[in-house]
C-alpha cells in the first residue's frame, strides 16, 4: 500500500514537471533527482516482474533523457533526418501566401496557443478611452448626422443619401479619420473611429457602410503607409476635405474569394501622357461589387503587372501592384450602380480598356510594383478588426435596445411579451451576444490603439462578429413579430436586418473567412513554433538552419508533452487549482480559458503531426480549432471588456451569460473535432486527455437568462452600458429614443394597470375590452385617479404610436405604374 502511494506521488511529481513547463536540462535534472529519492527508498528493489519492468522503463527513460541534452548528438541522429523528411512534407508557399502569412502582428491570439496564457499581458493594457475632441465629435458632428438620417428616406424614395447629408459627411470629416491631422484629417484612433462606425450603424446601415469604406482598406490608408510624398501631398489634404471620393476595386467578376488570381492587367509599355512619350501602364479591368465606384473620382485599383518587354527589369510578371486612377482618365467607364439588398449605399461595375496611366499612379511609386498583395494584407489586419466588426455591433446594440423595450410594451396574454421565457432566452441571447460582440471590438480597436496590427483576431472579428450580428438580428426580428415584417418609415428594423448578408461577405466572405483563414493564419502565425520551424528548415544556411530547426524541435516536443499533461489535469479537477488573474465570480472562466488553451494547443499539434499540409484541405477540421480557438479569444475579450468597464456587479449575469456560451461552444466544437479526426486511435487519445471525465461544461441556464432579459426590459444601468454609442436620443422621428422613453413610462403605468385588472376585470366591475375603455370605467368606478387616468392613456398613446406599422397605396410601392383591376384579378387567378 505504501509503495502505491509513493509510487502515485513519484508520478504525480514528474507530471507536475511537465505541466510547468520545465526546459528539457533542468526537467532531465529534476527527474534524476525524482528518480533516485524513489529508488533510495527501496520501493525499485522489489523483484516481482511488473515492477521490475517498471524500473527499467525509468531508467531508460532517464538515460534517453540525457542524452536528448547533448546536442551534437541529438542533431546528428534524429534532427537532421527529422528535417529531411519535414522538407519534403512542407507544401510549398507563394510569395503571396507568406507575405498573407507574414502580415501583422500576434497579440493575444498568440499567447491562446501556448497552452498557458499570461494575463498580464491582456489585463495590463490600458482600456480604450474616447480623447475630449473624439468625444466632442461622437456628441457633435455625429449626433447631427444621426438626426439628418432619415433611413426610409434614404432606402426606399430616394435611393440614396440626400445631397445634405453627404456635403455634412465631407465636410465634417466623416471621411477623414485615419488621415492624419497634419494633412487635414481627423487622425482618431481606432477606438474613436470604431464608436462613430458603431453610432452610425445603429441609425442607418447605408450611411455606416459609406462611412465605413473611406476609412477602411483602400486609397486613404494605402497612401498613408506607402504613398510617396507627392502621392500624400496631393491626395491627402484632398480626401480629407472630401474634395476626392475615393474606391478601393479589387473584386473581379472572375475572382471574388480568391482575390489573389484577378485577371485585371497592367502591361508595362510606351504611351503618350499630357503630350509627352513616358513609360507608363496599359490597363485592362473589369470589376464588381465596388462601394464609392459610382460616385467616385479617384480609383484604387488592384491589377497583376506585367513587363514583357523588360522596360523595368528583367522580371516579366511583377505581379500585384495598387495604384491611384482619376475617374477622369480616358478608358475609364463607371457611374451605374449595383443595389445590395436594399441598402443603397453607393456601389457598382467598374471597367477599364486599354487605359495608358504613367507609373507614378502606383502607390509607392515605380518601387512598389508588385508589393501590393502585401501593402493590402498588411493594411486587412487593421481595417477588418473595425469597420464591419464595428457596423455590426451598432447593429446589435440598436437591437437590443429596441426588443428590450419593444418586449415590455407589447402586451399578450396580459403580459409584457418579453417576460414569457420562450422570449426572455431570446432576449439573453441577444444581450450576451451583444455583449461578446461589444467587448470584441472595443478591446481590440484598444490593442490597435496600443499598437498591434492583430491579423488573426481581425479574421476571428470579421467572422464571429458578423455571424452573431446575424443571430442578434434575427432573435430582434422574432420577438417584434409582423411589427418587424412590415416595412417602411416606423420600422426601425426591416433595414439593419437586410444589411446582414453584406456584412457577412465582404472583406472575406465569412465561409471562407472561417475554413481558411482564421486557422490557417493562426496556425503558422500564433504558434510558438511551427513558424520558426518552417523557417529554419528553409534557411539556405545549412548549419544555422539545422541549429534553429533543433532548438524549436525540442522545444515544440516538450511543449506538446506538457500540453497534453496539462490537458489531462486540468480536465481531472475541472481546472479548479488553475490560477487565475483575479479573484471573484469570473474567476473560473479564466481557469477555464487556460484549460482550453492547453486542450487546444494539444489537439492543434497532433493535427498538424499527422495531417501535416492535408489539414488546410480538411476545412471542417480547421473550422472547428478555428472556432475553439476564436470561443476563447472572445471569452478574453468580455472578460477584459468587463475589468475595462470597471467591473460593475450589475454586469455580472450578462458575463456569466457571454462567457458560458463561448466556452460552452468551445467545448462543443472540440467534441466535434474529436468525432471526425480521421485517425481514430489518436483521436481516442485525445479525448481521453481532453475530455477525461466527459463534456461537464454547460450552456447558460434558464435562470439566468431570465436575469439577463430583465437587465434590457428594465431601464437599467447595464442596458444603457450595454448600449453606449448609440443614437437614443429622444426626439420624435427617432424610435430608439421613443421606446426608452416608453420603457420609463411603463414602470409607473404597468401598476396602474394591474390595478384595473385585478380590482376592475377580474371583479366584473370593468367589462370594456380594450385598455381606453378600461380606462374610461375605471375612473367612473373610483379604481384610478384622474393622474393616474392621465398617466396610463398617455403610456397607452405612446405605445401604440410605436406599435403601428406602415400601409401605402398601391403606387407607393411599384416601380411601374399600377395595373389595371382586371388584369390584377387576373394574375391573381393564375
Ligand atoms: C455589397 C458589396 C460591397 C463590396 N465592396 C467591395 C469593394 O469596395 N471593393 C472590392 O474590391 N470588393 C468589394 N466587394 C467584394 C467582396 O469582397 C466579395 O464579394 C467577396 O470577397 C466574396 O467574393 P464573391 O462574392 O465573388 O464570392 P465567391 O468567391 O464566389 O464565393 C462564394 C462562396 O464560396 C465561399 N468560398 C469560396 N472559397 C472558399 C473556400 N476555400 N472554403 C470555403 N468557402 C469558400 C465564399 O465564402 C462564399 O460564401 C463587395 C461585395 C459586396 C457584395
Amino acid at each position: 500500500m505504501l509503495g502505491a502511494i509513493i509510487t502515485l506521488v513519484f508520478i504525480a511529481a514528474v507530471l507536475f514537471l511537465a505541466y510547468r513547463r520545465l526546459p528539457l536540462l533542468a526537467f532531465t535534472a529534476t527527474f534524476t533527482v525524482l528518480l533516485a529519492a524513489y529508488s533510495a527508498l527501496g520501493l525499485l528493489g522489489s523483484h516481482s516482474t511488473p515492477l521490475l519492468v517498471w524500473k527499467g522503463f525509468l531508467w531508460v527513460l532517464l538515460a534517453g533523457l540525457w542524452l536528448l541534452n547533448v546536442r551534437p548528438l541529438r542533431k546528428a541522429f534524429i534532427t537532421r533526418p527529422f528535417m529531411r523528411a519535414y522538407l519534403k512534407l512542407l507544401p510549398s508557399m507563394s510569395q503571396t501566401e507568406r507575405e498573407a502569412l507574414e502580415a501583422g502582428t500576434v497579440w493575444w491570439d498568440g499567447e491562446l496557443f501556448t497552452g498557458a496564457p499570461k494575463w498580464s499581458k491582456l489585463l495590463s493594457a490600458k482600456p480604450p478611452r474616447l480623447s475630449s475632441e473624439e468625444q466632442a465629435f461622437i456628441d457633435g458632428p455625429c449626433e447631427e448626422l444621426c438626426r439628418m438620417l432619415d433611413d426610409w428616406h434614404i432606402t426606399h424614395e430616394r435611393g440614396d443619401m440626400p445631397p445634405h447629408v453627404w456635403e455634412y459627411l465631407k465636410s465634417m470629416g466623416f471621411f477623414a479619420m485615419i488621415i492624419p491631422k497634419k494633412y487635414g484629417g481627423l487622425e482618431f484612433s481606432a477606438y474613436a473611429h470604431s464608436c462613430v462606425l458603431a453610432k452610425i450603424a445603429s441609425r442607418s446601415a447605408t450611411a455606416s457602410s459609406t462611412v465605413a469604406v473611406p476609412n477602411s482598406l483602400g486609397p486613404a490608408e494605402l497612401l498613408n503607409h506607402y504613398g510617396t510624398p507627392e502621392q500624400k501631398d496631393y491626395y491627402l489634404p484632398r480626401l480629407a476635405r472630401g474634395e476626392e471620393i475615393p474606391c478601393f476595386a479589387l473584386t473581379s467578376p472572375r475572382a471574388g474569394s480568391d482575390a489573389a488570381s484577378i485577371p485585371d492587367t497592367g502591361i508595362v509599355c510606351r504611351g503618350t501622357w499630357q503630350g509627352r512619350e513616358v513609360i507608363g501602364l496599359k490597363l485592362n479591368f473589369s470589376k464588381r461589387y465596388i462601394t464609392l465606384a459610382p460616385i467616385a473620382t479617384v480609383v484604387g485599383l488592384a491589377f497583376r503587372m506585367f513587363d514583357p518587354d523588360k522596360l523595368l527589369g528583367d522580371k516579366i510578371d511583377i505581379g500585384i501592384t495598387c495604384a491611384l486612377i482619376p475617374r477622369n482618365t480616358p478608358g475609364l467607364t463607371i457611374g451605374r450602380r449595383h443595389f445590395p439588398i436594399n441598402i443603397p449605399f453607393q456601389n457598382g461595375p467598374i471597367q477599364g480598356k486599354d487605359v495608358f496611366v504613367p507609373l507614378d499612379v502606383i502607390i509607392g511609386g515605380a518601387k512598389m510594383a508588385g508589393a501590393g498583395w502585401r501593402m493590402l494584407v498588411e493594411q486587412l489586419s487593421v481595417g477588418r478588426c473595425i469597420s464591419l466588426p464595428s457596423n455590426a455591433t451598432g447593429g446589435a446594440k440598436a437591437a437590443s435596445w429596441a426588443t428590450g423595450a419593444y418586449s415590455r410594451i407589447r402586451r399578450q396574454f396580459n403580459m409584457p411579451v418579453g417576460r414569457f421565457e420562450g422570449v426572455e432566452t431570446v432576449i439573453a441571447r441577444m444581450v450576451g451576444l451583444t455583449y461578446t460582440m461589444d467587448a470584441a471590438r472595443s478591446v481590440t480597436a484598444g490593442a490597435i490603439d496600443g499598437g498591434e496590427k492583430p491579423s488573426v483576431p481581425s479574421a476571428m472579428l470579421k467572422y464571429h462578429v458578423t455571424e452573431m450580428g446575424r443571430q442578434v438580428a434575427n432573435d430582434a426580428m422574432d420577438v417584434h413579430g409582423g411589427k418587424g415584417i412590415c416595412i417602411g418609415p416606423r420600422n426601425y428594423l426591416a433595414r439593419g436586418y437586410e444589411a446582414v448578408p453584406i456584412a457577412i461577405t465582404v472583406e472575406g466572405a465569412n465561409l471562407l473567412t472561417r475554413s481558411l483563414i482564421i486557422f490557417g493564419q493562426g496556425a503558422v502565425r500564433c504558434h510558438p513554433f511551427v513558424l520558426r520551424e518552417m523557417t529554419a528548415a528553409r534557411n539556405p544556411d545549412r548549419t544555422k538552419g539545422v541549429d534553429d530547426f533543433d532548438r524549436a524541435l525540442f522545444g515544440h516536443i516538450g511543449f506538446t508533452i506538457s500540453n497534453a499533461v496539462r490537458s489531462l489535469i486540468m480536465s481531472l479537477t475541472h481546472a479548479r487549482f488553475t490560477s487565475a488573474p483575479v479573484q471573484g465570480s469570473t474567476s473560473r472562466y479564466y481557469q477555464h480559458i487556460v484549460r482550453f488553451s492547453s486542450s487546444f494547443a494539444f489537439a492543434v499539434d497532433v493535427a498538424m503531426l499527422t495531417l501535416g499540409g492535408y489539414l488546410k484541405k480538411k476545412e471542417n477540421l480547421s473550422s472547428r480549432l478555428g472556432d475553439v480557438l476564436s470561443c476563447m479569444y472572445l471569452a478574453s475579450m468580455v472578460l477584459k471588456h468587463h475589468e475595462n468597464q470597471g467591473a460593475p456587479a450589475e454586469d455580472l449575469p450578462i458575463v456569466e451569460w457571454a462567457c458560458r456560451n463561448l466556452l460552452y461552444h468551445a467545448q462543443e466544437q472540440m467534441h466535434g473535432f474529436l468525432r471526425n479526426f480521421p485517425n481514430r486511435f489518436l483521436a481516442g487519445v485525445m479525448r481521453a486527455l481532453i475530455f477525461t471525465r466527459g463534456r461537464q461544461y454547460s450552456a447558460p441556464g434558464d435562470r439566468l437568462g431570465r436575469t439577463v432579459a430583465q437587465l434590457v426590459t428594465n431601464p437599467t444601468d447595464a442596458r444603457e452600458r450595454l448600449c453606449q454609442y448609440i443614437y437614443w436620443t429622444l426626439e420624435p422621428s427617432n424610435p430608439l429614443g421613443l421606446l426608452q422613453e416608453a420603457l420609463i413610462l411603463a414602470e409607473a403605468a404597468e401598476p396602474i394597470e394591474k390595478r384595473i385588472r385585478v380590482e376592475g376585470v377580474k371583479t366584473g366591475r370593468i367589462t370594456a375590452l380594450d385598455l381606453p375603455g378600461q380606462i374610461q370605467q375605471a375612473l367612473a368606478a373610483g379604481i384610478i385617479s384622474d393622474t393616474e387616468a392621465a398617466a396610463l392613456r398617455d403610456y397607452d398613446r405612446k405605445c401604440m404610436q410605436l406599435i403601428h406599422v406602415d400601409d401605402f397605396d398601391q403606387h407607393e410601392l411599384g416601380t411601374l405604374a399600377a395595373p389595371e383591376p382586371q388584369s390584377r384579378s387576373s394574375a391573381h387567378v393564375a
